[in-house]
């Protein structure tokens, strides 16, 4: 699936939200992530697309490493902090550590 096909998905804008407040994104790529969250993919030009294409993919997981299955964008974040597990297992490994 390509990446653009899942920025209409719910807390896409969440996710590009939190990349701009945690100061992720370099200057150029913030600007653009700010015009998006405002305007829409649509309304950007191919150049500022392809840019903010290439920041979303750096901190995107595309499946979960155990499970396979596609990461949410609401768990996008905690994935890339955790080496690209989904909630789920994240958790089951958690308990495995503690047991
Ligand atoms: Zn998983």
């Amino acid at each position: 699936m390509a990446i653009q096909d899942r920025y209409n998905e719910d807390d896409f804008d969440g996710f590009v939200q939190e990349l701009i407040d945690r100061d992720m994104l370099d200057p150029k790529q913030t600007g653009i992530a700010k015009y998006f969250l405002d305007h829409g993919y649509d309304a950007l030009s191919s150049k500022q697309q392809f840019v903010f294409d290439q920041a979303i993919a750096t901190y995107t997981i595309d499946e979960c490493k155990r499970c396979g299955m596609d990461i949410p964008w609401c768990e996008m974040m905690e994935a890339y902090d955790n080496g690209g597990y989904c909630n789920y297992c994240q958790h089951m490994m958690e308990k495995i550590e503690k047991e």
